[in-house]
């Protein structure tokens, strides 16, 4: 099998790479090494910091109505692309199609989003604020951007940057996992040929010495971060040190709680997709269900027979549930998790380490396979609780009352997404109102923010104050300025030494 060479895109084409490094691409279904990716270095940060500093005065002078209409053929073509990038993150990344196909959808949202630019970056007019003088502020992009993203979504978390960034006037150099680099580049190309202009989009693959040497860089403005929390606090920390703007999105540990009263066919169902959907790998999966009263005697076994009964194969087949772990690194570190769940006392319900790879599909016995996990009586004080495992493992910690629920997600160190079943309108609003989390879902155990509302966790999910695309997206990638005007006719005369009121 032929490897492909996967590049960095520079100025409007493909750039092999001054550093002359590069890393192995696998496909984690068969285990086979698919491309080689190069990594990116100071030489190569740099030609691409240039090209974007280079691109910015005319993009950012462009009418906000052209830049959407650029964005409005971007949607076509994704639109007319969007099973071909698909199929690059199931070659790539492992996830079935039909859940890659979901990813891409939801990034089109974004990109739909932006075309509405001109509405968004509308300025607030004040006439009148004294005598013959007016004021307004205005917002105007900041200049070049990075953005820096993890493997688990490797088109829709760009898209949640690059679309709003780009439609605001600002340039943008991507720097994409290594894990899964491809779609970037389909991306760049359906982007050129919608007529955005060289050197306005750029990436860079590459790893921690790319992402350093962004952020260092003096031109680069501002940074979008999205992977895991020990990486996020770092990239905060770095940034504020040169006073750039940062966003950076971390971890996650997603608390389900199922009550009572709760429909507990849905909720079995919700927790089935939601924790063992994409392997466990999404930001956002429930990796707890928190079972109040005596629910847990009903609904574990019915979890426990829908683990075992989970499709698990090769994403590219169309009734595959759950695709592959993506690297063998990060089933040997699920596969320690489960260890430590055992040792530490938790009751594992159902092993996926059992799982044989000869059932996951012809070619698929070297990749990196594992079923559904399922523990009950996990409680608070063990790992398995208190670390994002980030694979299909699914911990049930039973509790007696909603109270103790809320109490026990408000304790956790992250807060990015959490959902309630319930059919009880008040507990519904209680729990809104009480938790201490970003996202919030009633009955809906995967809360992701429609592109319009942005998205963003609490506590150490997320470093930085705005949340990432929407209003608070825009936001992000403008800053505002105030200008306050008169005219002559109107100047009364001689200097005035006391602070300007509004006479
Ligand atoms: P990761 O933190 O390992 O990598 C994220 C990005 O940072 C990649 O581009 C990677 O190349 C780069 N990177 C890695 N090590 C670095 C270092 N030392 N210095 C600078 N850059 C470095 O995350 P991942 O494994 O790719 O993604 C999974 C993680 O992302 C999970 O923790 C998941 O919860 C999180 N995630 C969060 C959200 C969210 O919205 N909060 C969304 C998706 C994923």
């Amino acid at each position: 099998m032929s490897t492909a060479s996967i590049a960095h895109y520079i100025n409007g084409q493909m750039a092999e790479g001054l550093s002359g490094q590069s890393q192995p691409v696998t496909n984690p279904a068969t285990g086979e090494v698919s491309g080689r990716v190069a990594l990116a270095g100071g030489a190569d940060v740099e030609a691409a910091v240039a090209a974007a500093s280079a691109a910015f005065p005319a993009w950012a002078d462009t009418p906000p109505i052209r830049r959407a209409r650029v964005m409005f053929r971007f949607l076509e073509l994704l639109n007319a692309h969007k099973d071909e990038l698909a199929e690059a993150i199931t070659r790539e990344h492992g996830k079935v199609f039909t859940d890659a196909q979901g990813e891409v959808a939801r990034g089109i949202d974004i990109v739909e989003f932006a075309c509405g630019i001109p509405q968004l970056l509308k300025g607030d007019y004040t006439e009148q604020v004294s005598g013959g003088i007016d004021n307004w502020t205005l917002r105007q992009p900041l200049g070049v951007v990075a953005g820096i993203t993890p493997f688990n979504f490797p088109a829709m978390v760009p898209m949640w940057m690059f679309p709003v960034a780009i439609a605001c006037g600002n340039t943008f150099i991507l720097k994409p996992s290594p894990l899964d680099p491809s779609a970037s580049l389909l991306i760049a190309d359906l982007l050129k040929r919608a007529g955005l202009p060289d050197g306005v989009f750029n990436v860079v693959q590459g790893d921690k010495e790319s992402v350093e040497a962004l952020i260092d860089h003096p031109e680069v403005q501002a940074l979008s971060f999205v992977g895991s929390t020990p990486i996020a606090n770092l990239i905060y920390e770095r940034g504020a040190r040169y006073g750039k703007r940062v966003q950076a999105l971390g971890g996650a540990k997603n608390h389900m709680v199922v009550m009572p009263d709760a429909d507990l066919d849905k909720a079995v169902d919700a927790l089935v997709g939601a924790a063992y959907g994409s392997a466990g790998e999404r930001c956002m999966a429930i990796s707890v269900a928190v079972l109040v009263g005596d629910v847990a005697d009903e609904i574990v076994p019915r979890l426990a027979e829908r683990a075992r009964a989970l499709k698990v194969k090769n994403g590219m087949e169309l009734d595959a549930e759950m695709g592959p772990i993506v690297t063998r690194q990060a089933h040997e570190r699920i596969t320690g998790y489960i260890e430590k769940g055992v040792a530490e006392g938790a009751e594992l319900v159902v092993d996926g380490r059992d799982f044989d790879a000869a059932n996951a599909g012809e070619g698929c016995e070297e990749g990196f396979w594992m079923g559904g996990s399922l523990f009950d009586r996990v409680t608070p004080e063990m790992t398995i609780y208190k670390e994002e495992i980030f694979g299909p493992v699914l911990a049930c910690v039973r509790v007696p009352d909603i109270a103790t629920a809320i109490r026990l997600i408000n304790e956790h160190e992250f807060g990015n997404g959490v959902s309630c079943f319930t059919e009880s309108g008040s507990v519904a609003r209680e729990f809104g109102r009480r938790i201490q989390v970003g996202m919030v879902g009633i009955n809906v155990p995967i809360p992701v923010p429609m592109a319009w509302h942005g998205f963003g966790g609490w506590k150490r999910s997320m470093f930085g104050d705005t949340h990432a695309y929407g209003e608070e997206g825009v936001r992000f990638y403008t800053r505002q300025k105030s200008i306050m005007q008169r005219w002559s006719d109107s100047i009364r005369g001689g200097a005035e030494f006391a602070m300007p009121t509004h006479k």
